[in-house]
């Protein structure tokens, strides 16, 4: 797992809007990213999802992770993901994109 850490922090941290110009995150203490938090359920729904297209990945990441979080309400609604406060729904095509060319040894 800690190769695919080390290349969102590379690839995805380097560009997030809650870290520095440096990369370096700034959420405090209280504050959780998701994708640091789900990245062994990330790194899964982008194995097990046969598909080239993105959208493939993002429904089944829906099932698979968001159906867990507890900031979805009873009804499906996310305000973090409404007010693109999630850090994974807001790079998630770059994400994928990130896990693949690990498996591919191209980082
Ligand atoms: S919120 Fe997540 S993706 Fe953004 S800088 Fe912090 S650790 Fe990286
Ligand atoms: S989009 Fe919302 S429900 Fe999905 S991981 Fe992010 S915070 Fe959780």
């Amino acid at each position: 797992m800690q190769k695919y850490l080390e290349a969102v922090r590379e690839n995805i941290c380097k560009i997030c809007v809650d870290s520095t110009d440096k990369g370096k995150c700034t959420l405090n203490k209280n504050e959780i990213c998701a994708i640091e938090f789900y990245l062994p359920q990330i790194v899964e729904v982008v194995h097990q999802t046969n598909s080239e297209y993105v959208d493939d990945h993002y429904k089944i990441l829906k099932e698979k992770v968001c159906s867990d979080c507890k900031t979805r309400d009873t009804e499906g609604h996310c305000f973090l993901k409404d007010d693109a406060n999630c850090s994974l729904d807001r790079y998630f095509p770059i994400i994928v994109e990130t896990i693949q060319k690990v498996d591919a040894g191209k980082i």
